[in-house]
């Protein structure tokens, strides 16, 4: 991940600044692709996990679709020459001008979430005389045993179309004359590690495709989601996530229909690993109990610790030290969840070290704010 002389060689280059092994980015979307081919299955790439010009590049050469929650990720992948028809738009809250700008871009299809997001389609599509392709984002009701703020497939979860509202939303597309039906969409969470969950959602799903036998509805696309979890604690154990225990696991608990294509849209499993936030140590702090390592990075370039209580692998990229010592890891924001991690044991660490804070590649840099009117970290890709 690290060449050995990286301190000298970013020596002089401003920090907090984001760092992508795009060596290891390639190795994911290697393996990811040759399992997906393996099964016959489709991978969209879901862009809110790194939306970068330079990833999404690499993300394209291997052939992978758009996974998208925004107009703007629409936009975005368009732009960087996705194909329209490999381009799928989710998300609980479209607005009506961004249906309308995916709707004239012919995108693959909206992942739709209530009723009302289908009539709302179904109109705009009718104002311009098309037909919009629609897959129904159904919330199965499975667990993921993942933090609260990344469970997305309960009852309680805003997302997703409840299965007790399902037969009234079939006669609503039965009776949209502006909207064609392409199948069904799961998505049940993110981090997801335990792949025993991921089995419950196949079973929950193969008694979900029944329903639609009885309308007569032929589900010609089956989208999985995503959600596949990374080694945050121990990423270099496990630098490519399990991309083939994933596939072949729903390979083998789905009843695929005859001529039905699966679809999975992966993000943090893609790019996640080859990311780390690169700080440096601007003061040491003895506390009363602690002592505090006072870096230039904070909430502002990554926040999911604060967000979701994440962990992330932090290391001493400069400190030659074979002893050790116990430290609180803190960023400079004016907030007390501005930190990286508590009682760490690190190399004797000191002010002007460098510090990776590792696994930063999915859902950091895209979630980064101005808060403190910091400046935008910059971004650096070695091959
Ligand atoms: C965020 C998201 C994904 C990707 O989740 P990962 O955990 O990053 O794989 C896939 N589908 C939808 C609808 C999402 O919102």
């Amino acid at each position: 991940m690290f060449p050995p002389n990286f301190a000298a060689q970013f020596a002089n280059i401003p920090t907090p600044f984001y760092y992508y092994d795009t060596a290891l980015l390639r190795r994911s979307l290697a393996e990811v692709q040759k399992y997906a081919k393996k099964y016959d299955f489709t991978v969209h790439y879901a862009l809110k996990a790194n939306t970068n010009t330079e990833i999404l590049e690499i993300v394209k050469e291997y052939g992978l679709g758009a996974d998208c929650v925004s107009g703007g990720e629409v936009q975005k992948a368009l732009d960087m020459g996705f194909a329209p028809d490999h381009v799928v738009f989710a998300g609980v809250g479209k607005s009506d001008q961004e249906i309308d700008m995916a709707i004239d871009a012919d995108i693959f299809g909206f992942n739709c979430e209530s009723p009302q997001e289908l009539e709302v389609i179904n109109e705009i599509a009718q104002k311009k005389g098309k037909k919009a392709r629609v897959a129904l984002r159904l919330n199965p009701n499975v667990e993921a045993e993942t933090h609260k703020y990344i469970t997305t497939g309960l009852n309680e979860n805003k997302f997703g179309i409840n299965l007790e509202d399902l037969e009234g939303v079939l006669e609503l597309i039965k009776k949209s004359s502006n909207l064609h039906f392409i199948g069904i969409h799961f998505h049940i969470g993110s981090q997801i590690t335990n792949l025993e969950n991921f089995k419950s959602l196949a079973q929950k799903v193969n008694t979900i495709q029944e329903i639609f036998d009885t309308h007569g509805l032929f589900i010609e696309h089956l989208n999985l989601g995503g959600g596949l979890g990374i080694n945050y604690q121990n990423p270099d154990s496990e630098p490519v996530a399990p991309f083939e225990s994933y596939f072949s696991l729903f390979d083998q608990h789905i009843t695929r229909r005859r001529g039905q294509q699966i679809h999975f849209e992966i993000g943090r499993a893609i790019v996640g690993q080859c990311g780390s936030l690169i700080t440096r140590v601007l003061y040491m702090k003895q506390g009363s109990s602690k002592t505090f390592v006072i870096v230039d990075a904070g909430i502002t370039e990554l926040i999911r610790p604060a967000l979701y209580q994440a962990h992330h692998h932090i290391e001493n990229l400069s400190s030659p030290s074979t002893e050790t010592a116990v430290y609180d890891i803190v960023g400079p924001v004016c907030e007390s969840s501005d930190s990286f991690g508590k009682n760490r044991v690190l190399p004797i660490t000191q002010r002007g070290d460098f510090l990776a804070i590792r696994s930063a590649g999915a859902y950091g840099e895209v979630m980064s704010s101005f808060y403190n009117l910091r400046p935008k970290a910059k971004a650096y890709y070695v091959a």
